[in-house]
């Protein structure tokens, strides 16, 4: 049987991984328009901090694919699918066969519609070829002695992002959209904390601030212009709004797409044959676009390519958590109480950058905000997951001397 993956990235090598585990002797072959074998992006953070090196960034040696016959053709985009034929175009021309197909072609950066969006000195962050861009940008306005850069998006990489920039010497101003930073992710007292946290590391954060347009003066990108008037400087402009699936290969074959891949709980698109994993992805309503995400559905997506009908896939419980910015902070599943039956338990200290929320329903959490409180996670993922009763705890959850380990048992 010819298995055949589109992209390189963690959801494809996750599937390649299971194919191979579960078939020693697959032909298997991966196709990635990029021109590196696959890295992990969480890393390009690092690498635009100059933490490390380009070499660090790749998951695996060169050997490692050969050694599990796997082909790996780099800088071969897939251009077209034909499903009902089995077959897809290659940006070379040539075509492949296959037996089953894995879509994990990720998504890209939004782009919003700003004006001068497309101009030298204004960028987004998803690839190395980005991050080398990046760098050399910096680098050249920091040798004009021109500090300031301005990230567009106050989302956890947007905040990742100005912490690599401000660590490279720039003095950094996060705009945010919404009324408060990662909105998504914290509530607006845990926001408070860490804006604070972030000021004392000179990153300056504006919510309530809306993009409108990026300016250039003579020397080239200047300033941020807000819908409100106002303007801010820079030289440096990274845009951080967030991914799309990128769909434009599934669109154009005809499959069912959404805001994604329309996918069911075998990772089976509407075609025959043809699967998806990853970024790509829309199920039950969802585009997670987050690691957890890609290696669950990509485990499932190859089980049930080997063997149909295998595995399934009910979801993710989103967590997510910002590594690089001085502070823990992990925020899983939901994190405000939205409808009456749902509780809430809290505990903050401002000044240690401390702030824990856990949301319970039914007895139940269902959600957490854990701010400098990095050993609670396991415990508190662990009792979201599994969906733990812990109503006779309730009282004493975020209680200092309360172990969490015995709500586990
Ligand atoms: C800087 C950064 C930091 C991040 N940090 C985190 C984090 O801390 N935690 C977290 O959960 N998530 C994080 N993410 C998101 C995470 O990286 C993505 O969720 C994950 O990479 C998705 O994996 P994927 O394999 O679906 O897609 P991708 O990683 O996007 O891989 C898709 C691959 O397909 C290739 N491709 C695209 N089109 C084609 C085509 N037509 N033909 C062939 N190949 C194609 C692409 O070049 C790429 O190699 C981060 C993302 C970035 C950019």
């Amino acid at each position: 049987m010819k298995f055949v993956i589109a992209g390189n990235g963690i959801a494809a090598i996750t599937a390649a991984r299971t194919i191979v585990a579960a078939n020693p002797n697959a032909d298997l072959e991966i196709y990635t328009d990029e021109p590196y074998p696959s890295y992990l992006r969480p890393r390009l953070i690092q690498f635009l901090a100059g933490a490390l090196k380009q070499a660090d960034l790749y998951l695996y040696p060169p050997d490692w694919y050969a050694r599990r016959g796997i082909t790996v053709h780099l800088e071969t985009a897939v251009t077209e699918l034909d499903a009902a034929a089995r077959r897809i175009v290659l940006q070379n021309g040539k075509e492949a066969s296959y037996d089953r197909l894995l879509l994990a072609v990720g998504g890209n950066p939004f782009q919003p519609p700003l004006e001068g969006m497309d101009q030298e000195g204004v960028f987004t962050l998803r690839t190395i070829d980005d991050a080398l861009a990046i760098k050399g940008h910096a680098d050249r306005c920091l040798a004009a002695g021109q500090r300031q850069a301005v990230v567009i998006g106050g989302g956890l990489l947007g905040l990742e992002c100005a912490n690599a920039l401000a660590s490279l010497g720039l003095e950094l101003t996060v705009l945010e959209h919404g009324p408060w930073l990662l909105h998504k992710q914290i509530d607006e007292q845990g926001a408070a904390v860490l804006e604070k946290q972030l000021g004392q590391q000179g990153i300056r954060c504006l919510p309530n601030a809306a993009a409108q347009a990026i300016l250039r003066d003579g020397d080239g990108v200047s300033a941020v212009e807000l819908e409100d008037g106002r303007r801010v400087s820079g030289h440096l402009v990274l845009c951080s709004a967030g991914v799309r699936p990128d769909t434009d290969l599934a669109r154009a074959a005809g499959l069912a797409v959404g805001r994604g891949v329309l996918v069911d709980t075998e990772m089976h698109t509407s075609a025959e044959h043809v699967y998806a994993a990853g970024d790509v992805t829309e199920y039950e309503g969802e585009a997670w676009c987050i690691i957890p995400a890609a290696i669950e559905q990509a485990r499932v997506a190859a089980a049930n390519m080997v063997t149909p009908g295998s595995e399934a896939y009910h979801g993710t419980v989103p967590s997510t958590t910002l590594k690089v910015v001085g502070v823990d902070l992990t925020s899983i599943g939901m994190i405000s109480a939205e409808e009456d039956g749902f509780q809430e338990l809290r505990k903050a200290d401002p000044t240690k950058s401390m702030y824990q929320k856990l949301v319970l329903h039914d007895g139940r959490i269902v959600g957490a905000i854990l701010m400098g409180a990095r050993e609670m996670v396991p415990a508190v993922s662990r009792l979201i997951k599994e969906g733990t009763d812990v109503s006779r705890y309730a009282g004493r959850l975020l209680d200092e001397q309360f172990d969490l380990a015995e709500a586990l048992q």
